[in-house]
C-alpha cells in the first residue's frame, strides 16, 4: 500500500480579519469544551487547541489535509508560524456557545499542534520546492506532493517531526484527593466544616505561605487575608466534586475593589486572558472610575490553560 506523502500547506492571514482571528483562535487557542463533538482526533485530556478554519469554497484544498500535513501562516509575503494538522472536521456548530469567528462562517475545521514562530520569505520557500520566485498564495493552497517533500526536507530540522499533542500540566489530583477524602472521613457531615477545610487547601496551595500576593486583576500586592482572598474563579457552588479540589479554580483577588466586580460579573477575563468589561453590567460612574484606574486593558495575570475553562465558564454565566 502507497503510504500518502506529508503535505505542506500555505494560508495567507495579512489582512483582517484573518490575523485577528489567527491569534484568537490559533495563538490563543480554544477551549476544549467549545469544541465537544466536533473533532474525533484530539486528546481530550486537553484544556487548550489550536484551531482553523475556512471557508467551504476552499473544500477540495482542506480535503487534501490529514494529521501530520503542515500548515504555514504567511503575512506579507513571509511564513511567520508552522504548525502540525491534528484532525480536521466539518461543523456549522462552530464551538457551540463559544464564537469562534466573528465575521463569517469558516465551517472547515482544521485542529493543529506544534504551533511555531518560523520565519522564511515566500521567495526561499519557491527556491525549495522548485516553483516560479514570483508565485504569491492569496488563499489557502497546497504544494505538490513532489514541492512539499522538497520543502520539507529542507526545513524538517526546524518544523519537527509530526507530533501528538503534549501531555498537558496535570496539578497534583492525589495529594488533593487524598486531604479531600481524609476530610470526608475525619469530619462529621457538617458541610461548612467541609468548606472551611476546603478553603484552607486551596489557599495553601494558592498562597504558598508568600507575605505579599498579587491580585490577579489589578496586579496591586496585599498581603493575603482581608484584602486580598482565595477567590473561586467558577462559584464554588456550580463546581463539580473534582472541580472543588482542582487548586486552578481559585485565584488571588483583592477586596479593594475587583472581587466584586468579578463575581457581579461586571468585568469577566476572555479566552485570551484580558480583562473585559460587561456592557451590559448596572455601570455607575465610580465603578467606571475604577475600571478605568485599575482594569482597562489588563490581562490576567494568573490565566493560563489550566484554568482558562473557569474563566470561560463565569463569562457564559453572567448576565
Ligand atoms: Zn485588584
Amino acid at each position: 500500500m502507497r503510504v500518502p506523502k506529508r503535505l505542506l500547506f500555505v494560508q495567507p492571514i495579512t489582512t483582517s480579519p484573518a490575523f485577528p482571528n489567527f491569534q484568537k483562535t490559533v495563538l490563543g487557542k480554544v477551549p476544549i469544551g467549545a469544541l465537544k463533538g466536533i473533532f474525533t482526533n484530539i486528546s481530550p485530556s486537553l484544556d487548550l487547541v489550536p484551531v482553523w478554519g475556512t471557508k467551504t469554497s476552499h473544500r477540495s484544498t482542506w480535503d487534501l489535509m490529514k494529521s501530520g500535513d503542515v500548515v504555514l501562516f504567511v503575512r506579507n509575503n513571509i511564513i511567520e508560524y508552522s504548525s502540525i494538522v491534528v484532525d480536521r472536521a466539518e461543523s456549522a456548530l462552530m464551538g457551540g456557545s463559544y464564537t469562534l469567528w466573528a465575521d463569517s462562517n469558516y465551517s472547515l475545521l482544521i485542529a493543529l499542534d506544534e504551533v511555531r514562530e518560523f520565519r522564511l520569505p515566500i521567495p526561499q520557500l519557491n527556491a525549495m520546492t522548485g516553483n516560479s520566485s514570483k508565485r504569491v498564495f492569496r488563499a489557502l493552497s497546497a504544494l505538490s506532493e513532489e514541492g512539499s517533500d522538497r520543502a520539507l526536507d529542507q526545513l524538517s530540522g526546524d518544523l519537527g517531526e509530526p507530533l501528538t499533542f503534549s501531555p498537558p500540566i496535570q496539578f497534583n489530583e492525589d495529594a488533593m484527593k487524598a486531604a479531600l477524602k481524609k476530610l470526608e472521613d475525619n469530619e462529621s457531615s457538617k458541610a461548612t466544616v467541609v468548606i472551611r477545610k476546603e478553603q484552607d487547601l486551596l489557599k495553601g496551595v494558592l498562597f504558598q505561605g508568600r507575605s505579599l500576593v498579587e491580585c490577579a486583576l489589578c496586579g496591586r500586592e496585599f498581603a493575603p487575608g482581608p484584602f486580598l482572598w482565595c477567590c473561586h474563579i467558577k462559584p464554588r457552588a456550580k463546581c463539580d466534586a473534582l472541580e472543588k479540589v482542582n487548586p486552578s479554580v481559585v485565584t488571588p483577588m483583592c477586596k479593594l475593589g475587583c472581587d466584586d466586580l468579578y463575581e457581579a460579573g461586571f468585568v469577566f477575563v476572555d479566552q485570551c486572558g484580558i480583562i473585559q468589561m460587561n456592557p451590559n453590567a448596572a455601570w455607575t460612574s465610580s465603578l467606571e472610575d475604577y475600571y478605568q484606574s485599575n482594569l482597562v486593558g489588563r490581562a490576567c495575570s494568573s490565566f493560563s490553560p489550566l484554568n482558562a475553562s473557569f474563566f470561560e465558564w463565569h463569562e457564559l454565566n453572567i448576565e
